[in-house]
C-alpha cells in the first residue's frame, strides 16, 4: 500500500511529492525545493521515516517542478527521468529562472526518459504511466490502478486545466488528453495535481468549466 507525502515548495507553491510504501523504498516526483530550508525539509522527512529513494521522476519539466532536481541528485544519487519531449525545458531551466528572477542550480540532465507504458518499480509497488501533453509536450501523467490515484502534474487541476501559453503549449492536445485518456481511468480515481488541492476524476467531469 502505498503512502503519498506532499510537500508545497517555491514562490509557485508546487506540490513535491514522495511516495513510498511497507518497504520503505520510495519515489520523488517533482521535486520544486530551491531553498535550504525547503531541502532540509524533504530530506528530513525522508530520513525520518528511513525510506530509500529509489528514482527521481517529473511530471514534467518546468522550472517549478525540477529546481530540486540537483539537490536530489548531490544528496542520494538519482538523476531525473522525464520524457524526451520535456528535455528542452531542463536544458533552459537557468535561463529559465532569471526570466523569472529566481535563483536556481542548473538541473543535472537526464539520461533515461520516460514513454507511456513505462511501470515505475519501487518496493512493493508500481504506477504505470500515461503520456498526457498539452500542458508541455512531455507531461507524463503515473497513476495506480487498485490504489485508484494519479499524479498528474500541471495536466488537470481542481476545477481548472493547465496553462498552455507556455512554449510549445497546446490547449487541442490537453483537452484530448483529459477526455480520451484520463477521464477513462475511472470516476474515483483521485487526482493529485501540480498545483492546488487534489480532486477526483468523477468530480471534474460534472465540475470542471473547461471540460463541461
Ligand atoms: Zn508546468
Amino acid at each position: 500500500m502505498i503512502t503519498i507525502c506532499s510537500f508545497v515548495f517555491g514562490p509557485f507553491q508546487e506540490n513535491t511529492y514522495v511516495l513510498y510504501d511497507e518497504t520503505k523504498e520510495c519515489v520523488i516526483i517533482d521535486p520544486g525545493n530551491n531553498t535550504a530550508s525547503e531541502d532540509k525539509k524533504m530530506s528530513d522527512f525522508i530520513s525520518e521515516n528511513n525510506l530509500i529513494v529509489k528514482r527521481l521522476i517529473l511530471t514534467h519539466g518546468h522550472i517549478d517542478h525540477i529546481n530540486g532536481n540537483k539537490y536530489v541528485f548531490d544528496t542520494y544519487g538519482h538523476l531525473p527521468e522525464v520524457h524526451q519531449s520535456d528535455v528542452y525545458f531542463i536544458e533552459k531551466h537557468l535561463s529559465s529562472s532569471t526570466m523569472y528572477g529566481l535563483p536556481a542550480q542548473q538541473s543535472p540532465m537526464p539520461e533515461t526518459y520516460l514513454k507511456e507504458g513505462d511501470v515505475i518499480e519501487f518496493g512493493n509497488s508500481k504506477l504505470q504511466t500515461i503520456h498526457t501533453p498539452g500542458h508541455s509536450p512531455g507531461s507524463i501523467t503515473f497513476y495506480h490502478v487498485e490504489e485508484k490515484f494519479m499524479i498528474a502534474g500541471d495536466v488537470l487541476f481542481y476545477g481548472s486545466i493547465g496553462r498552455t501559453d507556455l512554449p510549445m503549449g497546446n490547449m487541442d492536445d490537453l483537452i484530448s488528453s483529459i477526455k480520451n485518456k484520463l477521464f477513462n481511468l475511472g470516476d474515483d480515481m483521485k487526482v493529485y495535481n501540480g498545483h492546488g488541492q487534489s480532486t477526483t476524476i468523477g468530480f471534474e467531469k460534472l465540475h470542471n468549466p473547461f471540460l463541461i
